[in-house]
């Protein structure tokens, strides 16, 4: 494989990196100042941008099947390589035809490095320069990743995004943060080495917590790896929402233009409308599924907490203007009903609700950015989804 330059083999462009580059062309077909609306090609399929991504952490979206998720338009699923490592194990995935055929989801996917999860999860960790020991959050078993590992991990579970090991440090603890930056750089570089197919999108994460020089050394020295695509990690760890914008607002005009950007493991409504806003792609976020397993909806009127006892007669779908199937089908009363029988379906349906009313939300997005007027749209949009966050403040205890 060719390693330096653009050259030609057989007809097909490879870079520098040995990419083909049709396999993983980011195009981008229409810009609002930072915010970029644009198509990405994976093996399996095109991601149209932004997108938010559901998490299946242990190759399932929590209570739905992938017939769900294709009624609700996902497009991208993120898996998570710590606990596929751990069970039922990576080898055993590739053996049974890899991840897309093992869970039966034919569409793109994303592996995280299984980084993030060692340094919340596990028991017990002890970090070196060569990689991480650590003790299984299940059976207390003692395990150890490098960048080595979680590529070859990563290359077994076959996700079409992967990404580099990296280590996510505390964003307050800013003595450590420069440490943990410049390890990030050395594994970035060891992932990328350590990478032995093609078919799988090798995305750098960018580090630096919320420092803005750490964060504009970490963006830059990313960049030039030429990875094709770049992921922005360790933010909603703990940092202020304006220290999350303040980020991004040094990070992403420094990353290469052509090039998508994922903003890791977030998150709400609002982030996701300032992540476009500064020029985001690429969103996952587990919050939609844990508050539908926790009764609670997103709404026009605010997020609703379906065990409140004011929707025992509630004729209402949860959303009257969602075109999603809970919606279309089913009442708030026996959405409720269900949950206070304890009805393994409650879940399912929040589900489908609370994951279809964020990618309708990117849907939109997508077309106020193909339109031109996006950001013109961002005070009505903030305040919708911001209604919803207060609404959850006055139900609370009800
Ligand atoms: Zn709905």
């Amino acid at each position: 494989m060719v390693k330096s330059g653009i050259s030609w083999i057989y007809g097909v462009i490879y870079d520098r990196a040995g990419y083909n580059h049709r396999m993983f062309e980011f195009n981008i077909t229409a810009k609002n100042n930072r915010a970029r609306t644009g198509k990405f090609s994976t093996p399996h399929g095109d991601l149209i941008t932004p997108v938010f991504a559901p998490v299946g952490t242990q190759a399932t979206v929590k209570t739905l099947t992938p017939e769900h998720l294709k009624d609700i338009n996902a497009s991208l699923v993120l898996s998570n390589t710590y606990h596929l490592y751990l069970r039922p194990g990576d080898e055993l995935v590739r053996d049974m035809g890899g991840l897309h055929k093992f869970m039966q989801w034919h569409r793109p996917m994303l592996t995280d490095s299984g980084g993030f999860q060692v340094f919340s999860l596990a028991q017990t960790r002890k970090i070196d320069e060569d990689g991480v020991t650590f003790k299984s959050h299940i059976d207390g078993s003692t395990h150890r990743f490098t960048p080595e590992k979680s590529i070859q991990i990563q290359e077994n579970l076959g996700a079409d995004i992967i990404m580099a090991f990296d280590e996510c440090a505390d964003p307050n603890d800013h003595k450590y943060i420069q440490k943990a930056m410049e390890r990030t750089h050395r594994w970035a570089e060891r992932s990328l080495q350590a990478r032995t197919r093609q078919d799988q999108a090798l995305f750098g994460i960018v580090q630096g917590g919320v420092d803005p020089t750490l964060r504009a050394e970490s963006a830059k020295f990313i960049a030039a790896l030429d990875t094709p695509g770049i992921a922005i990690g360790g933010l909603s760890v703990g940092e202020t929402k304006q220290e999350m914008h303040d980020t991004l607002d040094v990070v992403t005009p420094l990353l290469p233009e052509n090039k998508p950007r994922y903003l890791m493991g977030v998150g709400t409504p609002e982030d996701l409308i300032n992540g476009v806003l500064r020029g985001v792609d690429i969103f996952d976020c587990v919050l939609p599924t844990r508050l539908a397993r926790h009764h609670s909806a997103f709404a026009p009127e605010g997020r609703l907490n379906l065990m409140n006892a004011s929707f025992a007669r509630d004729e209402r779908p949860i959303d009257t203007t969602c075109d999603c199937y809970a919606c279309q089908t089913f009442t708030r009363a026996y959405i409720r009903h269900l949950i206070m029988a304890k009805e393994l379906l409650a879940g399912t349906l929040v589900s489908i609700h609370n994951l279809r009313a964020l990618i309708r939300l990117m849907e939109q997005i997508r077309g106020f950015i193909a339109e031109g007027s996006f950001e013109s749209r961002i005070p009505d949009l903030l305040g919708q989804w911001d209604n919803n966050a207060k609404r959850k403040q006055q139900t609370k205890g009800n």
